[in-house]
Formats: structure tokens, sequence, C-alpha cells
């Protein structure tokens, strides 16, 4: 039907391709089949499915064609992303695909409930186009944590995509899906969409309900939409976000100006604040590089830039590795052997109960989940707690009046997303505090749980990789970020004469692995 062929139709954004769909230029199953085609091609090598929804997909992509084919009411009333599929990032729960968390503890489960998220995705006809590789539980910042083998950033296959969802954001630069969610709990939306030249977006926090996404540390967890486009972060969140009751943190706000805002993007006048302590030292020399033409750009449209500092957010990284373990320790006590996925019986002994449980975690958990559950442990003993926990929840108390102060003195800051490019798959593997050193400037927004989007600013000189560049806003103010990225990303785009994600290498064609798609059996 479609004159495009597969190619160019992969690389539409959401919103080219619902325009097309709503047109009936394409049918939602070629548009579906396009991208599971392409799935299969190329995942291969990078790895971003834990599983392919392949018959399920096509299935909601056909209705969706039956019922703009029959026009009428029905068809009027179907959503603008109704039949534009999305990857979904397999920490959030699905029914009829399995849910790993990334973890061999959870391998062939299957949740007998939706997420929120999901019901909304289905309530809008959008095709599930499966589940996205991550770190376990998301912890992470490579998805080399994932005890379903690393993903690879497409950019360079030996680099990683980002963590936790490095899944997601690989699958959107690889053109494998135009859409996918993922979750925010110190930046795994943002950083994979930094090192992947894709755009991430944290919303506020309660902005998206939570229901059903597997709880890393609930007080900074965020479900969000990664995208190529501006525009299409917006696009998704207004389908995934609003009030929910199964979820007691949701807000009340409609959040129904996102589109609308990226779609009249405006700076004039607007005060956009550097934070002194986000960039320059420990930022690698492209970053910066990319991160100042990004500035000088916003001051042409019309911005005003000024200088803003954070002092407390050098505590930041400190009080969020014992804030998440904490909670981390707590969410995860559930994992027991006996209610979900793996169970382990010590091999001799006797079978109490305490030893199953044992024995399972000792199996079910690799080794960062471990080291994390046990620091969270340690901080909230007794003769700790006030310590460790109440200190760090000090800082974190800080670190919201540090914002307060800023956002008196500018309408959004701007800093670096992270510190580097994509490093090398191996390179922090076996030095923990260097892969937490990378979510140094995504964190302060998830202590403060005010929104931050990622978007692409430009490739480093060193290294050619994609280098992102971050928005942050107050809490509730998400509209104000997707009216600063879109004129960014507009000004950007004329720059380079097209999206970023033109100039990534060709993945050369791959037959899928088996081992890509091992995890909780068939697709
Ligand atoms: N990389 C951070 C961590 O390891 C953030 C993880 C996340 O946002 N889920 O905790």
């Amino acid at each position: 039907m479609t004159e495009l062929n597969n190619s160019e139709l992969i690389r539409l954004s959401a919103a080219q391709l619902a325009v097309k769909l709503a047109a009936r230029e394409v049918t939602s199953v070629e548009v579906t089949q396009a991208y599971l085609d392409r799935i299969a091609d190329v995942d291969g090598q990078v790895n971003a499915f834990l599983h392919v929804n392949a018959e399920e997909a096509l299935a909601v992509a056909a209705e969706v064609d039956a019922i703009r084919a029959a026009g009428g009411a029905e068809a009027e009333e179907l959503h603008e992303l109704a039949g534009v599929p999305i990857a979904v990032k397999d920490l959030i729960v699905t029914i009829g695909q399995p849910t790993t968390a990334g973890s061999k503890i959870l391998e062939g489960w299957h949740s007998p409930y939706d997420a929120t998220v999901i019901k909304k995705l289905r309530a809008a006809k959008m095709p599930i186009l499966g589940k996205t590789n991550l770190d376990e539980f998301a912890m992470g910042s490579s998805t080399e944590h994932s005890a379903y083998g690393p993903t690879r950033n497409p950019w360079d296959l030996d680099r990683i995509p980002g963590g936790s969802g490095g899944g997601s954001a690989a699958a959107v630069a690889a053109f494998e899906a135009p859409l996918a969610l993922g979750t925010d709990t110190g930046g795994s939306i943002r950083q994979p969409g930094a090192v992947t030249g894709t755009v991430g977006m944290k919303p506020t926090y309660g902005a998206v309900s939570r229901y059903g996404a597997i709880a890393m540390a609930s007080s900074l967890d965020q479900i969000g939409p990664v995208s190529r486009t501006v525009l299409d972060s917006a696009l998704l969140q207004e389908v995934i976000g609003g009030h929910d009751p199964f979820d007691s943190t949701s807000l009340t706000d409609p959040f129904d100006t996102l589109v609308a805002a990226a779609k009249t993007g405006n700076v004039k006048g607007m005060k956009i604040g550097i934070v002194k302590e986000l960039h320059g030292e420990g930022y690698q020399a492209g970053v910066e590089n990319r991160f100042n033409e990004s500035l000088e750009l916003l001051k042409e449209a019309g911005a005003e830039i000024v200088e803003v500092s954070c002092p407390n957010f050098k505590y930041a990284l400190g009080a969020y590795y014992l804030i998440m373990p904490s909670e981390v320790s707590s969410n995860l006590a559930k994992f027991d052997g006996v209610r979900y996925g793996l169970r382990v019986l010590p091999k001799d002994g006797p079978m109490t109960i305490e030893r199953v449980m044992g024995a399972t975690r000792a199996a079910g958990f690799g080794d960062e989940v471990k080291r994390r559950i046990i620091l969270g442990t340690y901080a909230l003993s007794a003769g700790y707690y006030d310590a460790y926990y109440g200190s760090a929840q000090k800082v974190r108390t800080l670190i919201q009046r540090d914002f307060d102060a800023a956002f008196a003195q500018a309408d959004v800051l701007i800093s670096p997303t992270a510190p580097t490019t994509a490093f090398r798959l191996g390179e922090k593997l076996d030095d923990p505090l260097a892969m937490y050193l990378n979510d140094v400037a995504t964190i302060p927004a998830n202590m403060a749980g005010i929104p931050g989007l990622s978007l692409p600013g430009g490739l480093a000189d060193e290294d050619g990789l994609p280098v992102g560049i971050q928005l942050l806003a107050p809490a509730r103010e998400d509209a104000r970020l997707y009216r600063v990225g879109a004129v960014l990303e507009s000004l950007l785009e004329e720059k380079w004469g097209g999206p970023l994600l033109a100039q990534a290498p060709e993945l050369k064609n791959a037959a899928l692995g088996t081992a890509s798609n091992s995890a909780g059996g068939s697709n």
C-alpha cells in the first residue's frame, strides 16, 4: 500500500507514522511487520529484546487497520498513536508476555495483571513489540548487569547502550521500535538516551503511574517515554500519564498540554540556568563542547543564559547510594522463592523456609543486586539508621532546596546528561564506583522528584559518539521541558542537516540469535 520501503518506514518518527496511518497511506500491519523484520535482522547483534511479541502485536495492528478501513465513529475515536508500535522495558508487568526484570529469579514468570501504563497502551491500541533488556532490577548504567547478556550500542557494538534501560534506548536507536517505555530511578531513561542519540524523558514523580513497574526504589522510580524526537516523547507521555487510584503517589494534574508545548516550542525571553556543579571537571571534553554549542544556539534563539549554583549536589550521589539501596533491600524482600518465579532447594540439610529462601536468592540474584541489598540492609539496621539513612534524607531536602533556589533564578536548568559518551563493554564492570559516577548529573532530579529530559546534542569530537543534553524543570512543569526541548532539537537538526541518528553507522543484518530470545520461553 505504501510507497515507502521498509527501511524508510522504520525511520519515520511516531508522529509521522501516526499521520500516515490516519491517512491510510500505510497500514499498522505493514509498520508492525517492518519493525518485526528489523528486529529479526539486527537484534542478534544488539540484544535489545528479551522477548518478541510478534503474534499479539500483529493482531492489535490488524484490529486497528480493520477499524480504520471500516471508518465511522469507531475510527474517529481511535487514539492518534493507534497502530504505532512500541517496546516495553522488561521491568513493567504485562499479561501474555514474560516479565523478568533482567533477573534469573523471575525467569519464566508471567504477571497475572497489566501495569497501568500497559493498560493505557492497550486502550490506545498500540501494538507491543516485546520486552526490552535491562540491568537486573534496573540496577546499573550499562545493561551489563542483565542476567540475559548485555545489550550493545547501535553506534558501536563494542560499547554499552547505557543503563538500566539500555534495551529500550538501543531498540529505538537501532530502528527496532519507534517508541519505548523506560523507568528512571537515577537516570535510567536519560543516560541511555544520551549515549544512544535518542530522547529520554523522566516525568515529574507521580505524573505517570508506577503501578505494575517492579519497584526498585519507590520514592525515586518513574516510568517515562523513550523516543527519537521530543514531540514523540510528549505524545507518548500523554498516553501513559494521568491519575491512577492504584498508585497512591500519583498526581491528579492532567498533564495534557505536553504535545501542544512540543509543537509550539519557544525560548524567547526564557532564562536558562547552567548548573555550575553539573559540568566542567570530570566531564569529557567533547561532551563539554557539544554542551557549550547548545547554549550558543539557545542564546541565538532568544534565551538568556544565567549561571546557578547548587552546592549540595556534591552530596547527591552519596545520598542516593544510601536511600536507593535501603529501598531496594525492602522492595526485593518479596522475592523469597515462595511467591514468584525461581525456587531453589538447599542441596542438603534441613528444608526450612529460611534455607529455601537463602538458596533461591543466592542463585537467583546477580552480584550487583546482592551488593545493593547488603548495603541497604546495613544502612537501615538499628544503630546505623540515623547515621546513614537519616543523614541521606536530610541531604535530599538540601538538594530540593538547591533546586528551589535555582528555579527562582531560571525557568529551566541545563547540563550534559552524562559526563562521558558510551564506554566500552567491560570497562567499568569491575569498578562499581566508576559506574555509579556516570549518574552524577541525572540523580539530583530523582532526589527532588522533578522532570528531566535528555535529547541528542551531537557527537563528541574525540570518539564520534552521541552526547546528551539534559533539561530540568520544576515539578509539574513537564510541558516546559517539551517546549524548550523542541526548540533546541530543531536548531540542532538544522545544524546537522537532519536527525542525529541518520549519522549512525548501518547495522549489518544478522539473524536473531537464540540467546536474545531465551528469557521466559518462546516468542
Ligand atoms: N544507574 C543508576 C543505578 O544504578 C540508576 C538506575 C535507574 O535509574 N534505574 O542505580
